[in-house]
């Protein structure tokens, strides 16, 4: 198996964005490896970059390294939550800054829930409803080596999770109610709505 630095540097050498890898992946259902130092300082910022621009390319609220092929617990977030009103304050959506985990780890917190639909870039042109924790607190280290704790909430807590799930292994639709499932253009002609009501009694789920 090719070591992590040599991957690194082949997909630094590649084009902008990075290749997306999709469900079907191997990388995508390991536990990622934790982040060591395996790369240089110089290396480990030129990859978070690169993956800040494939997220905005995507575009995608959240990018973990595993979807870029790299089995090593690495994510970024962020999320400008440009979307009507409407839409925002159900999924309690609000602005979240670029931030970079390493190393993160989830707790819940609390026992506020919260089921809506979210979906994935390595899953592309589906959707589906995942009832997740709504408060959650993560530990991780920040790019310049903090170890930081923090809160989040609402869809924050939803990105956040998502993202550390797939540096375990796991995909959205392990912990969808399948009955949700949805092609995009189902999803957004009929169950892209406010609170996702309608959704639950036309799919039974
Ligand atoms: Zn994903």
């Amino acid at each position: 198996m090719t070591d992590l630095r040599s991957q690194v540097e082949q997909l630094l050498a590649g084009p902008r964005p990075l290749p997306i890898v999709t469900a079907g992946t191997a990388v995508l259902r390991q536990r990622a490896e934790q982040y060591d130092g395996q790369l240089e300082e110089g290396m480990l910022t030129q990859l978070i970059e690169a993956m800040r621009q494939t997220m905005y390319a995507a575009p995608g609220v959240g990018l973990a390294a595993p979807q870029v092929g790299l089995g090593v617990s690495l994510a970024v977030l962020e999320d400008s939550a440009e979307i009507p009103a409407e839409i925002a304050e159900p999924r309690e959506r609000a602005a979240l800054p670029f931030t970079v985990l390493i190393n993160p780890t989830v707790t819940p917190v609390g026992n506020r829930s919260a089921l809506f639909y979210e979906g994935c870039l390595s899953v592309p042109g589906y959707s589906a409803a995942v009832e997740r924790a709504a408060d959650v607190t993560v530990s991780f280290t920040d790019l310049a080596g903090t170890i930081v704790e923090a809160d989040y909430s609402g869809w924050a807590a939803r990105i956040v999770q998502h993202e550390v799930d797939h540096l375990n292994g796991t995909l959205y639709l392990d912990r969808a109610l399948i009955r949700s499932f949805s092609d995009l253009p189902n999803y957004q002609t009929h169950w892209a709505g406010a609170s996702g009501e309608r959704a639950r009694a036309g799919l039974q789920f």
